[in-house]
């Protein structure tokens, strides 16, 4: 025996995003389910093959695909399928028998994915069905979002889909003998909720007993299958958790283990996949007693854990341990050299059988391959290692592990150039940012006078009235906006047409906005693809993948920026735009820009330095930004954090460090302006209440933030008091409707109940990039004369 070389999960997207194109397609009725199924299974095949045969990896995973999103995937596997989708598609028990995703059941899954509607017609039979969608949430601390499992007190469970057998068998079919993965039955509880109304003290991890008997049924039918091993992933094993659930993991993989070795022939093995962060605080959990084959952890979040587990594993008799030392979320070559250290370590401590070679996660949270990026700079592609690249490196450990460094002198040469070269290369380091971040001290984190002295000062310049209205930043990104981006970019729009077009656009929303007298104008963000790679695209240590696509949820893709060097602006970026825009109107136009934090998040980061120098050098450069910005004479500038939120660290002992350095961050950023010029920022999808400390030391003069899916729930505890301006959207812009005054002025009365009314904004809670110009101007319509009602009122 020897060691072994694994992937934890593959993109499922394919090289050029084919999932993507036929999911839509289905979803648009362009081809029917049995055309999605074919690309489908053309893709798995696909990736089995490259990854066994082309690249020679010796566990390839299945069931690792999803048509949308792998929790989704496991709700409808267990027949965790909320009432609402069961009353309208779910005809009789037979629906329910296990079977394969296709038919009624694909549009089960989609409708619970993505909600459905559907409006007969005058005189049709049909009823009216709008079912909302599932929640959606950010998976870990990655920009994944899953969809969140719907749990009730009385859960039934029932294996209702046979996904996981049929890619099993299906790569069986192939030649290829796959490690199915799945969510392990605890991470799945504690990464669900309870439908509303549940009693209060119904957890969704007490229904574990009732669960345990579907995944034992999986276990089998695997087992009968052929398979030799399952990996069950319990990412929550990184998380801070109630000591009580040691019992719920104890419960669950001894039933699992019994379950895997009942079946006749050679009991699976259970292989318990952790990753995302450390285990350390959580050992007990799994040792001295889980009866578990394998265990993974992710050493390159949190390599400290590597000796700790490797003791705890040794003094077990046959446990095998996983090493994830290829990065599986960021992009960079892997150091060969001390990937096999690493590996040598383990050997040495548990033998060659024992150690397995592993990305750090699975490599959903990669590109693909690097082999489209014809047009990236060769040095920096030089760095770079994408999902393909990475199974290389696997294979390339696990092969020096077993015969020895010199079994790869070629490729290890060629790898430590290019280590080398990266560490020394002068497109990295650059003297003068770093010279100019030694000078920053405290007083360019902090603004000349308090809230309370700018706030007087403001209200004499700006003369806004109560319940001053303003909107996010970006107006409709039409189909034309982006047709004319395309043609400039590609090169058959000159730059004078393009920018004429984009001031057009300008013209068009400044116009839209003072009809429907808006207080706080916006230029409409039209020259902008992507809040993060607009401004990257104006920085230095920035690079751009032409197809580096992520699966962010669904079918939908982001291409994350690749930040490799030291970041610094060259020249303004926004300046132009701004002046121009502030020329059509009396009122004031906002400069908008994005946050260091959320550039940060949102891109693939260095990994040779710390992410708070990383930020650090985006905050000078959005400094930069803000000054200029302000020197010509803009007078509000919004700096937009959406993710600081997301960037929480997984264990609350590690949040004080985290915020600390963000807000500073945020603040060197922000404070070079004198009080009279009005700091904005906006952010979405957070617990703001989480970090409502955090929040106040930003010290903005007015915060907008989405609270419409939500609620206004960050408003409710009592001991909620915030006393900057601030302006909670009071209608949700990801849906086409359009709001009606009545709910807006709900809102605004839940809002009083807890805000000081003079420091209330009234706006919309996010971008309106994504709606249709007229469904913008009816809500905007609206919702200004909401804010005169206000106004009047007492
Ligand atoms: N200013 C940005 C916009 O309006 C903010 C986007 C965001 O919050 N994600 O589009
Ligand atoms: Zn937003």
């Amino acid at each position: 025996m020897s060691v072994l070389s694994a992937n934890l999960g593959f993109p499922r997207m394919g090289a050029n995003r084919e999932l993507k194109r036929q999911v839509e397609a289905y979803w648009s009725g362009k081809i029917n389910d049995s055309a999605l199924l074919k690309v489908a299974d053309e893709l798995r095949k696909n990736h089995w093959i490259l990854q066994k045969n082309q690249l020679g990896l010796d566990i390839v995973p299945s069931n690792d695909f999803s048509f949308y999103d792998q929790v989704l995937d496991h709700a409808f596997t267990v027949g965790a399928i909320p009432k609402r989708y069961r009353d309208v598609f779910i005809k009789n028990d037979d629906d329910l028998l296990p079977s394969a995703l296709e038919g009624n059941k694909l549009s089960t899954y989609f409708a619970m994915a993505r909600g459905f509607q559907q409006f007969p017609g005058e005189g049709s039979d049909l009823p009216v069905i709008d079912l909302e969608a599932m929640e959606m949430k950010k998976w870990f601390d990655t920009n994944y979002h899953y969809i969140v499992p719907e749990f009730e007190p009385n859960q039934q469970f029932k294996l209702t889909s046979s996904k996981f057998l049929d890619e099993y068998k299906l790569a069986k079919s192939f030649g290829v003998e796959t490690r199915p993965v799945l969510i392990g039955p605890v991470s799945l509880l504690l990464l669900g909720k309870a439908i509303p109304n549940s009693p209060t003290d119904f957890k969704p991890i007490q229904l574990l007993e009732g669960l345990l008997p579907v995944y034992e049924e999986i276990v089998r039918h695997l087992a009968e299958a052929g398979a030799c091993s399952i990996q069950f992933d319990e990412p929550c094993l990184v998380m801070d958790l109630d000591p009580k659930l040691a019992q719920s993991y104890h419960t669950a993989y001894c039933r699992l283990s019994i379950a895997a070795k009942k079946s006749s022939g050679e009991p699976i093995k259970i292989h318990l996949t952790t990753y995302f962060g450390d285990i350390v605080p959580n050992l007990s959990f799994i040792f001295p007693d889980l009866p578990i084959d394998g265990l993974h952890v992710d050493l390159i979040r949190a390599p400290e854990q590597f000796e700790s587990v490797l003791s705890a594993v040794a003094k077990h008799p046959t446990l095998q341990l996983s090493l994830g030392v290829v990065n599986g979320r960021n992009i960079w070559k892997s150091d060969l050299n001390s990937a096999f250290d690493t590996v040598s370590r383990a050997v040495a401590v548990l033998g060659a059988n024992r150690v397995i070679v592993a990305p750090s996660c699975s490599l959903l949270h990669t590109p693909h391959s690097l082999d489209a990026e014809t047009e990236l700079n060769p040095e920096v592609k030089d760095w770079l290692a994408f999902s393909v690249e990475k199974i290389k490196e696997i294979v390339l450990i696990t092969k020096s592990a077993n015969n020895g460094i010199d079994s790869i002198k070629v490729e290890l040469e060629d790898n430590q150039r290019s280590v080398q070269i990266r560490r020394k290369s002068s497109k990295i380091h650059n003297p003068a940012v770093q010279e100019r971040l030694k000078g920053v001290n405290p007083d360019m984190k902090r603004r000349r006078s308090t809230f309370d002295k700018r706030w007087t000062k403001q209200q004499e310049i700006f003369k806004l009235p109560r319940f001053p209205t303003t909107t996010i930043g970006s107006f409709p990104q039409t189909g034309e906006v982006r047709k004319a981006r395309a043609a400039f970019k590609r090169g058959d729009m000159s730059k004078e047409k393009y920018d004429e077009f984009i001031k057009d656009e300008i013209k068009k929303c400044i116009q839209l906005q003072e009809k429907n007298d808006l207080d706080v104008l916006v230029h409409g963000e039209f020259e902008r693809t992507d809040m993060v790679e607009f401004f990257g695209e104006h920085l230095e240590g920035y690079a751009f993948t032409k197809n580096g696509w992520v699966q962010s949820y669904g079918s939908r893709c982001v291409k994350p920026p690749i930040i490799y060097g030291d970041v610094y602006r060259p020249k303004p970026i926004t300046t132009e735009v701004a002046k121009y825009a502030q020329s059509l109107t009396k009122k004031p136009v906002k400069g908008m820009l994005t946050g260091p934090v959320t550039m940060l998040q949102w891109s693939f980061v260095r990994d040779d330095q710390h992410r708070k120098l990383t930020t650090q050098q985006l905050a000078l450069a959005i400094r930069d930004e803000v000054t200029d910005l302000e020197a010509c004479g803009i007078s509000i500038i919004q700096i937009d954090e959406p993710a600081l939120r997301e960037g929480l660290p997984l264990r609350h002992s590690a949040w004080k460090e985290y915020l600390d350095w963000s807000v500073d961050c945020f603040l060197l950023a922000s404070s070079s302006v004198a009080d009279i010029t009005q700091i904005h920022t906006h952010m979405c999808y957070s617990d703001f209440f989480d970090i409502i400390d955090a929040i106040r030391r930003m010290d903005v003069d007015v915060i907008t933030i989405e609270s419409s899916r939500s609620g206004l729930k960050f408003l409710r505890p009592e001991s909620f008091t915030y006393s900057n301006e601030i302006g909670p959207g009071i209608y949700d812009i990801h849906s086409p409707r359009i709001p009606r005054q009545e709910e807006m002025e709900h809102r605004l009365e839940e809002m009083l109940k807890r805000l000081k009314r003079d420091n209330i904004w009234v706006n919309p809670d996010c971008g309106l990039k994504t709606r249709k110009w007229d469904e913008v101007d009816l809500a905007l319509k609206n919702m200004t004369e909401v804010a005169k009602k206000f106004r009047y009122k007492n």
